[in-house]
């Protein structure tokens, strides 16, 4: 049994899409264990994405990411790193698989609507950042 984070991002939340994100989760038979709503300030997109500190997108992209509030999950499930990213699609929308979440919803390369741990490690790490232990209902 495997854990990751996954992010319904500001346009996310915006478009209006936090039901259909879910039901795409549900249907995979992937299981919540937690979840909130929540907005980060410009400070938390920064230390949430540091990994990306030098790259030129940085700064727009944490501007976006504390435009407005966000939904994180725990995701649950066998395999749930993998499966998460494949129901995800492609960073950019436009090179995303047919019946992808970012294909079906997403309008931009940086507001491509989720987020998803990329592997174990970052999984983890990314948890950690939104939640306690008593937070995540196994
Ligand atoms: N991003 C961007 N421009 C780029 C690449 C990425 O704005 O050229 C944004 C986009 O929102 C992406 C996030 O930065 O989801 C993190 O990038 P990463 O390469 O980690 O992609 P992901 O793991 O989200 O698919």
């Amino acid at each position: 049994m495997e854990r990751t984070l996954s992010i319904i991002k500001p346009d996310g939340v915006r478009k209006n899409v936090i039901g259909e994100v879910i039901k795409r989760f549900e249907g995979a038979g992937i299981h919540i264990v937690a979840m909130k709503m929540l907005k980060l300030s410009k400070e938390d997109a920064k230390r949430f994405y540091a990994v990306h500190k030098d790259r030129p997108f940085y700064d727009s992209l944490t501007d976006f990411m504390s435009s407005g509030p966000i939904v994180v999950m725990v995701l649950e499930g066998n395999d749930v790193i993998k499966k998460n990213r494949e129901l995800m699609g492609a960073t950019n929308y436009k090179e995303a698989a047919a019946g992808t979440i970012r294909r079906d919803f997403a309008t931009d390369i940086e507001q491509n609507v989720v987020h998803g741990s990329d592997g174990p490690d970052t999984a983890v790490v990314e948890i950690a950042f939104f939640f306690n232990q008593l937070e995540i209902y196994s």
